[in-house]
């Protein structure tokens, strides 16, 4: 399985150990160096080795360290002459010194800040400034000087120049090392920036006809913006190593004064003024770098959501009378950002490519000051066809309005998936149509069947019943078909069927309904006609069935039909008035056939069913 490789953690004496040795090398080195000056160092770097130490610390390292600082500073101490009782009370400055400054700084717990957060950096001056002023006073204390303000006010002002110009290169150097996300620096310009300033440096600090003390700020300020916030802690570590160097061997720049003493102190403010000028400059630099870099990762995420999403923005300008597109915009028209950018911001061209109408709508916002929606079709570069909708609004400025902005969306999809689906609606329900209609048709004949008969029958008798309307229907059946079938054969019938089909069809009025019932028997259902007017009807079927000329159509001799006409009566439903109609024609076959008989309105049509006619060959 993959696994993520993680760095192990460092062992928790690393920290301890490295920087107690730092700190034991920093602290001999300037005894060393003011044990042949003047008695006091320029900075007391080892304060801010034991600093950053802390800084850089997990919790238990934190004590680890401090416990390991106090025999260092100790064997140090007394290896350059101090009594046992001087070096202990010193010890004690130097660890409680750490101790209050990483407490102020982050808390035991807490996690060092970063140097490019101006306010990480106020903190941490603070907290240096309170852990130099508490160890000077240990420190004059533990040495009896407790009287002399010159002894306090040095040892604040190394410990203090320790702190600031140390702890900030160490940790920052550490941070920058571990950082996965490392910023890329342009070489060049690194090489140009580490050039001026050793040229700056050398020029300052080696010689001593000119003081050029402004050159190195000069060259600060340009290292900070091409290397930031590290550049410019390590502009203020090799000012002060180069102040230092310059203090030992001579050609200090300070040769207008002559007090050696003074000469130290000035150097001091000196390197604390170019601290102060040069860190939180460039900790804000660093951090709208970083806002810079944000809103650049932001947009390019916005660019690729509108990409997704098939949206864009567009801002049109009346003044100039230009258009400023967003990528998105350029990729729905088919176009290059990079490539056509330039040209289209010219034209303008959202408004040509648009429809007519598109045109009205922007006047329309524009004149009446109000929202806008509008839909349109466009061409793309490839000469395919977009459908687009936008939305937006007019910008007003000082009573006028100066712009027109809008969000664009590509629809085509949802419009042809639209269009897509309204064809197949289509098709299918032209399909159900045809189903419907083969559902309710009678294959033979082409009328309608027993199903569709009986369906018009339940809503006409509910219709009659509701509106109090006469409905009636005719029961036929053709005369000895079973004889013409056998006679003739099967293809004759169903030619006679098909014959009396068409004959019905015709003979009706609109709004009746003529089909088969099934076999040789066929359905007429009337609307608005009484059993008379039924009769009439049926009579001019039957005789004009009678009349047609079968030898011709089927070589037949003849064909017949006989009738039952029922009127539908009250609480009558589809079963009772065709059984009435039923008996009807069951009482025109009895009594001779090719004839018609009416169905009595009290429904005792076996005895009583009326022959109208009685046509017989
Ligand atoms: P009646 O005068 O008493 O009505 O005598 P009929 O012979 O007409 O009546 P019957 O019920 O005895 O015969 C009906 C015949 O109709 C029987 C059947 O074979 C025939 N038939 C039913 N459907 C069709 C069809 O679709 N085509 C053809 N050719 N004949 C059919
Ligand atoms: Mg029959
Ligand atoms: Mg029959």
């Amino acid at each position: 399985m993959f696994r993520a490789r993680r760095a192990s953690p460092a062992p928790v004496w690393l920290i301890p150990v490295v920087f107690a040795g730092l700190y034991a090398v920093f602290a001999a080195f300037s005894l060393a160096t003011t044990q042949t000056e003047h008695g006091i160092a320029l900075i007391w770097p080892s304060s801010g080795v034991l600093f950053a130490g802390l800084l850089l610390s997990t919790r238990q390292s934190r004590l680890l360290l401090l416990a390991l600082i106090a025999p260092v500073s100790m064997a140090v101490n007394m290896a350059f002459g101090a009594t046992f009782a001087i070096a202990a009370g010193l010890t004690l400055a130097n660890v409680l010194e750490g101790a209050i400054a990483v407490a102020m700084a982050c808390g035991l717990d807490g996690r060092c800040g970063r140097f490019d957060d101006p306010r990480w950096i106020a903190r941490f001056v603070i907290a240096s400034v309170c852990a130099s002023a508490a160890s000077a006073l240990i420190a004059s204390v533990a040495t009896g000087a407790i009287d002399s303000p010159t002894f306090l006010y040095s040892w604040f002002k190394t410990v203090f120049l320790g702190m600031l110009i140390v702890a900030p290169v160490i940790v920052t150097g550490v941070h920058t090392v571990s950082d996965r996300t490392r910023i890329a620096f342009d070489r060049r310009k690194i090489l140009a920036a580490g050039l001026f300033a050793t040229v700056s440096i050398v020029a300052t600090f080696g010689q001593t006809d000119y003081p050029l003390l402004f050159l190195p700020v000069v060259a600060i300020v340009f290292v900070t913006f091409i290397a930031g916030v590290a550049g410019a802690l390590v502009m203020i570590c090799a000012i002060t190593i180069a102040a230092t160097i310059s203090l030992i061997v001579g050609t200090s720049p300070i040769t207008f004064v002559s007090d050696p003493l003074q000469k130290i102190y000035f150097t001091q403010f000196y390197l604390l003024t170019i601290f102060a000028s040069s860190l939180p400059p460039a900790a804000l630099l660093a951090r709208s770098r970083a806002q810079m870099a944000e809103i650049e990762l932001r947009k390019a995420q916005h660019d690729a959501a509108q990409a997704f999403a098939h949206v864009g923005h567009w801002r049109y300008c009346l003044r100039t009378n230009t258009s400023q597109w967003s990528d998105g915009m350029f990729a729905i028209y088919g176009l290059d950002p990079k490539v056509d950018r330039a040209r289209n911001l010219e034209h303008g061209s959202i408004v040509e490519e648009l429809e007519g109408h598109v045109r009205e709508t922007l006047k329309k916002a524009v004149l009446d000051r109000q929202p806008f929606t509008l839909a349109a079709r466009i061409l793309n570069a490839q000469g395919e066809s977009r459908y687009i909708e936008s939305a937006g609004d007019v910008e007003i400025e000082n009573g006028k309005v100066v712009a027109i902005f809008g969000v664009l969306k590509d629809v085509t999809n949802h419009v042809t998936a639209l269009r897509q689906l309204a064809v197949e609606k289509e098709r299918a329900e032209a399909l159900a149509q045809k189903s419907q209609r083969l559902s309710e048709t009678d294959q033979l004949t082409g009328i309608a069947n027993r199903r569709k008969l009986l369906d018009t029958l339940g809503r006409e008798i509910a219709r009659s019943e509701r509106e109090h309307t006469d409905l009636s229907i005719l029961m036929i059946d053709v005369d000895h078909f079973k004889s013409i079938n056998d006679r003739f054969g099967h293809a004759v019938g169903d030619e006679v069927l098909k014959r009396l089909a068409n004959l019905g069809s015709t003979t009706l009025r609109k709004g009746d309904l003529f089909g088969r019932l099934g076999g040789e028997e066929f359905l007429a259902i009337l609307p608005s006609a009484s059993a008379e007017t039924a009769a009439h009807i049926g009579e001019r079927l039957r005789r004009e069935c009678e009349e047609l000329d079968w030898p011709k159509i089927a070589k037949l001799d003849g064909v017949t039909i006989s009738l039952g006409v029922a009127m539908c009566q009250f609480g009558y439903d589809e079963t009772s008035l065709l059984h009435a109609a039923d008996t009807a024609l069951y009482e025109s076959k009895r009594s001779g056939r090719n004839r018609l008989t009416i169905a009595d309105r009290d429904g005792s049509i076996e005895k009583a069913a009326k022959l109208i006619s009685a046509s017989r060959r």
